[in-house]
Formats: structure tokens, C-alpha cells, sequence
């Protein structure tokens, strides 16, 4: 791992929401999903979802768009008061958003209309923290205004407090909240279908029993994903704190003095750095910094560990108290305050993983499934090469015996002439265990179904994300094809692209992308990709390919297809090839 990680435990973001949903619902209160934090990550708002969140919502855009791709098909809401110049794209996007200026309102009607869509509306109620919101004089015209805009669906009304101003939700200021809701259904003869009270401030409010009766929604994200409430920030009750953690690693480990040595001038980001002369230490630098994450927001899991400061990309740290003593190229964890985890999920510096428990228990064997060519006569080929116990061979095997293998935490292997990738990613996707794909060989042949684009699409939860797709080593493209790749914007790597950057760097990337936010990788490799007399790879260059997929420890599909072995010799290049991606090596 050449920089940090951090590390997303799905099942305690799931037991959370379901903590936060079910004390909500005591108290008549639907619960939103935010993920705007995670930067709409979708296996985290899967897990929202699992734990019974109503709809998600996020501040921006992209990251909207980024859920829709990921195959959330619950109801999105755009927290982000919308640009005027964005309209159509929220429209088509967003099912709702929350509004506070009328122009954006009359836009995102006009928007609807054209599309013959009818996009829900909450308008925001200024209650005093000085952030989005009509001011209460202004509300009753609004109101009626939106009402008359025939592309927009009057949702209801809402507020948020504790952002900008810091000003508590109180029986008071939500009890005005609820009266503004009361009057419009008076004044309009209308039913008010939502009134949204606010963000995890508002949680101590509904516990004590004192949220007013009248608001039924709450939009919650720090709550569900670090477990806190945000007045005082405290641990909520029936959550943990820890479903996400930065995992860095030290790269200079030394005793050291703790106060520097010379004139004391600024630091590297203009402060006047002051030391406490504590003798000599045990102090470590790690590979994060300013430019990965907000640093105060770092908390070591090891409370023998003192944060001493940072520069952009070092993190120095007072190990001495630590037991056992520290080594070079240890991995320090640390828990991370809102802000902090903002920063390392927006930095592409710091890889995104997910926890993955089912990989250390279970049947964790190698699967050959089906009847190939490539599979006969195992014995003389396979010999003692593989990691991770004894492979098994099964001929006649299903997708049901394939999926029960990769939910174990083991890996399988097809081949043949048609690729598999469609049923085994759709059947993973749908179990909730997602995997990434990297797709090689000359040509995109690829089934788009699977990305729910075409004629033939798969079920939405059944979806791989484009942006869980990488292309790599094509060299010949149909216009209609580059078209699609372009448009669906998926990560691609032409041959000259791995002339340029080398084929280790090119999987490397093609390995991160992919498998960011998933269960680990379905690898399908086509042979004829190996084919340098005609521009292709080198035999040497896939074999290197293949090891760098071993080394990540992120195979669990491993597809060789797109045509039948020629003959044997054919067949034995090619499982030299597949053995290269099970992990032989040149000296194992
Ligand atoms: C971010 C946000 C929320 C969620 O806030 P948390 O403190 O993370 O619960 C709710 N509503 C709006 C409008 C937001 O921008």
C-alpha cells in the first residue's frame, strides 16, 4: 500500500441506521439516509438502506448521479439548495429537492414539464441559524406560488439548524416549524406531506419525547455513519463509532528530540509552531497529511499515541509509550471526526475499502467452474500453485454453487468462448456483495446490460456501476462502442495508454478503480489481448498483468474468455496465464 486507506464496515453502518430508524419511527418520524460525507458512495448508502433509511439524500450532483449509477433505486433527495443553471440535470437526477429561492422553483417546473415529469419540492424555513431558507414573512407566498407550478409536486416543508449558526433544534423553534405546516394546510385547504425538522441535532430532541408531533422526517447522516449526535457530540446510544477507520503507515521511525533544533521561524502552512521539551522520544512519521485528511480530526485507536503534527503529507506522531514498541512499516488506525473523514473520502490519495469479514471464514478454495478445455488434465498444471488450499474442479456447476463460493470468501474460475461476467457480477451485485470488473482484451465487447444501458438491461440491483468498470488493452474500438465508453465515462486504458505507463502501473490503477467500494474484482481476460505480432501484449506483459491481479489480493472472478483454445498449445499458454493471476510465481 504506497499511501493511506480507509476502511468502510457496512454492517455497522447498517446496525446504526437501524438504531437511528427505529427510535425515529417510536416518535412517528421517517428517517433520510445522508451520505454527502462519503461523497455518495453507494455500498454506503446500500447499507442505509438496509437498515431501513426511507430515501438518501446528498448535497451535490455528482455524487446523486453516482448513486443512480451504483443502482440505488430508492428515492434521492438533494439536500444543496439548487443552482439555477442546473435545473434539468436535478430534474432528471433527483426525485426532490430542498429549495429556498423561487426563480430555481419556476426553473426546475419548466425542467419537469418538458419532460413530462413531475419533481418534489421542499421549501426550507428559516428558523435562525442563517443558512438556506425563506425567511417565515416570505413563506406563505412561496407556498402558494409552487403550488400553481405545474411540473413541481409540493412535497412539504423543512429546516436545518446546527450548520451554519450552531443554534440548537428546540421544542420552540421546531414547534414554529410545525405551526408554519398547520397554517399552510389551513390557508390552502392542502395536506402539508412532509414537514422535515432537521439533521442529527435534532435526535436529542426526539429522544427526550419533545419533538413536536408534527414533524415526521428527519435527514440524518453523522448520526448513522460515526454514531453521534451533534449538539455536543456524544456517542448515541445502540451505535458505534467506529464503522469507519484511516489506516496509515509508518515510513520513518526514530528517537528523536521533541523540540527542533535551531531558530524557530513558520511552518510550512504560516503557524509559529511552540514545543513542550519532553527529552528525548520514540517519534514515527506516517504516510498521511494535509493533503489526505483534516489532522485534528484524527484520533489513534492506540491511546498511547500522540499526534505531534502534520505537513502535507506527513503525519508525526510520539509512539514512545506504545506496547509492544512500534516497528517500520507498522499500520496505526485511527477513528476520524466528521470533517476528517470528509477530507480522506474526497481524497484521491486514500484508497476506499470496504470490510470484508465473509473472506476469513468460510470455503475459501479455488473453483473451476464448468467444463473447459482449459480445465482438463488439471493435475500436470495446476501442482502445488495455488494460494488459498485445494482447488476444486466441478464441471457441471451453477451460478448457485459459484456464488456460494465467493460469498465463503473464495474465488472462481471460468473459461470458455462466451464470457460469464454478466451472471456471476449480477448475482454477487444483487446478494449485496458487489464486485468490480476489469475487462481485458483488444475490443469493449462487453455485455452493457450490466451497467443497465441497452435492450437487454439487468434488474437495478443487480447493476455494476460504470465506474466499477475498467477497459484495458483494447486496440480496436467501433465508433458506436468509444461513444458509450465515453458517455458512461469508463475508465479506459488503450494499448497505448499501457505502452505509455507500463503494465504494472496500468493494473495497478485499473485495480484501484475498479474495486474501490466493491467486494474485490471479477478479472476477464481475453488471450487474444496477448498477441504482440498484431499490436497486442506480450506473453511476458500479460503474465506480469495477471501477477499484479494476484498481488493485490483482489480476485475473486476470474474469467479467461472470448474463444476456445486452439489446441494444446494454445490451452497451455493460456493456464500459465491463468496461474499467473492465482498467484504462481516465477520462484514458488
Ligand atoms: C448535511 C445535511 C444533513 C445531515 O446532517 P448530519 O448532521 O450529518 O445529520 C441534513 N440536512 C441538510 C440540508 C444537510 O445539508
Amino acid at each position: 500500500m504506497a499511501g493511506p486507506s480507509v476502511t468502510v464496515d457496512e454492517a455497522k453502518i447498517e446496525a446504526n441506521a437501524r438504531a437511528i430508524v427505529g427510535l425515529c419511527a417510536e416518535h412517528g418520524i421517517e428517517t433520510i439516509g445522508v451520505c454527502k460525507v462519503v461523497c455518495g458512495m453507494p455500498a454506503v448508502a446500500k447499507a442505509m438502506i438496509r437498515g431501513g433509511v426511507r430515501g438518501v439524500g446528498e448535497s451535490r450532483l455528482e455524487n446523486v448521479l453516482r448513486l443512480r449509477a451504483g443502482g440505488i433505486v430508492e428515492p434521492i433527495s438533494l439536500l444543496r439548495i439548487p443552482p439555477l443553471s442546473a435545473a434539468a440535470d436535478i430534474v432528471t437526477s433527483a426525485d426532490l429537492s430542498l429549495n429556498s429561492e423561487m426563480s430555481v422553483v419556476r426553473a426546475l417546473s419548466l425542467a419537469a414539464e418538458e419532460r413530462g415529469i413531475r419533481h418534489g419540492v421542499v421549501l426550507m424555513v428559516d428558523l435562525g441559524d442563517l443558512r438556506e431558507g425563506f425567511w417565515p414573512d416570505d413563506l406563505m407566498e412561496a407556498v402558494r406560488e409552487t403550488l400553481e407550478l405545474p411540473g413541481i409536486r409540493f412535497q412539504g416543508i423543512g429546516a436545518n439548524l446546527a450548520c451554519y449558526g450552531g443554534v440548537i433544534p428546540t421544542e420552540k423553534n421546531m414547534g414554529e416549524l410545525a405551526d408554519w405546516a398547520a397554517r399552510i394546510e389551513d390557508a390552502f385547504g392542502t395536506k402539508v406531506e412532509t414537514v422535515s425538522g432537521g439533521n442529527s441535532s435534532a435526535l436529542p430532541l426526539v429522544a427526550a419525547g419533545k419533538m413536536p408531533a408534527r414533524i415526521n422526517q428527519l435527514r440524518i447522516g453523522e448520526a448513522i455513519l460515526l454514531g453521534r449526535e451533534t449538539v455536543r457530540r456524544q456517542p448515541w446510544p445502540g451505535t458505534a463509532q467506529d464503522a469507519f477507520a484511516l489506516a496509515a503507515e509508518i515510513i520513518e521511525l526514530k528517537r528523536k528530540p521533541s523540540v527542533p533544533i535551531g531558530e524557530i521561524g513558520q511552518d510550512a502552512f504560516g503557524g509559529r509552531p511552540v514545543f513542550a521539551d519532553k527529552g528525548e522520544m520514540l517519534r514515527a512519521i506516517l504516510n498521511v497529511g494535509r493533503e489526505d485528511a483534516d489532522v485534528d480530526g484524527l484520533f489513534p485507536r492506540d491511546r498511547n499515541i500522540v499526534i505531534l503534527g502534520a505537513s502535507s503529507d506527513h503525519l508525526i506522531a510520539d509512539v514512545t509509550a506504545c506496547r509492544p514498541p512500534l516497528a517500520l512499516g507498522d499500520e496505526l488506525t485511527f477513528d476520524m471526526s466528521y470533517s476528517a473523514l470528509l477530507a480522506v473520502m474526497t481524497s484521491a490519495y486514500v484508497e476506499k475499502r470496504l470490510v470484508d469479514d465473509r473472506r476469513r471464514v468460510g470455503d475459501t478454495r479455488t473453483l473451476f467452474a464448468g467444463a473447459s478445455k482449459l480445465f482438463a488434465d488439471p493435475q500436470p498444471w495446476l501442482g502445488a500453485a495455488l494460494q488459498g488450499g485445494e482447488p476444486e474442479f466441478s464441471p457441471a456447476c451453477g451460478i448457485v454453487e459459484c456464488l456460494e463460493r465467493m460469498r465463503a470468501g473464495g474465488r472462481v474460475v471460468v473459461a470458455g468462448a462466451t464470457a460469464r461476467a454478466r451472471e456471476l457480477c449480477a448475482a454477487m451485485a444483487a446478494a449485496g456483495l458487489p464486485l468490480g470488473m476489469i475487462w481485458i482484451g483488444p475490443e469493449p465487447d462487453f455485455d452493457f446490460g450490466l451497467l443497465g444501458v441497452g435492450s437487454d438491461p439487468v434488474p437495478p440491483e443487480a447493476r455494476l456501476s460504470p465506474e466499477q468498470l475498467v477497459f484495458l488493452g483494447l486496440r480496436n474500438v467501433g465508433k458506436e462502442q468509444a461513444e458509450l465508453v465515453r458517455r458512461l465515462r469508463i475508465e479506459s486504458y488503450t494499448m497505448e495508454d499501457v505502452d505509455v505507463l507500463g503494465v504494472r502501473e496500468t493494473m495497478r490503477r485499473a485495480l484501484r478503480r475498479a474495486a474501490t467500494g466493491c467486494r474485490g474484482v471479477l478479472v476477464r481476460f481475453d488471450p487474444a489481448v496477448a498477441d504482440r505480432g498484431r499490436d497486442g501484449l506480450t506473453d511476458r506483459e500479460c503474465h506480469l498483468a495477471m501477477e499484479t491481479v494476484a498481488a493485490s489480493d483482489l480476485l475473486r472472478v476470474l474469467d479467461v474468455s472470448g474463444r476456445e483454445p486452439a489446441g494444446e498449445r494454445d490451452a497451455s499458454r493460456w493456464r500459465r496465464f491463468m496461474l499467473s493471476a492465482l498467484g504462481k510465481r516465477i520462484l514458488t
